[in-house]
């Protein structure tokens, strides 16, 4: 049981919980949600209901689905190759599993 994990040999840190809100996650809590391996979401409001009352999350999850260039906030990668931290970790022999 719980939710389907690409990355099967990762931490789940709360497996086995639920969590119960009054709003749809916005992104960052989603975020954290996804983090922590929760088995399932419920929530009371919607994203529509949750903008009527002036907490517009919704148009966040309507720009990750866009290309990084055409974003509200352009994203654009730089200097990749001096990206030093992925490799150290990558190569750190005691790493714990995301
Ligand atoms: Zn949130």
């Amino acid at each position: 049981m719980g939710s389907p994990d690409p990355f099967p040999e990762r931490a789940r840190m709360l497996k086995g919980c639920t969590i119960y809100t009054s709003g749809a996650p916005c992104p960052m809590c989603m975020s954290a949600i996804y983090w922590a391996r929760l088995d399932a979401v419920y929530f009371a409001c919607d994203l529509k209901a949750t903008a009527e009352i002036g907490f517009s999350d919704a148009y966040q999850y309507e720009d990750f689905k866009k290309p990084l260039d055409q974003r509200l906030i352009p994203i654009r990668q730089k200097l990749p190759e001096g990206a030093i931290a992925y490799a150290a970790w990558r190569h750190k022999p005691d790493k714990h599993p995301y």
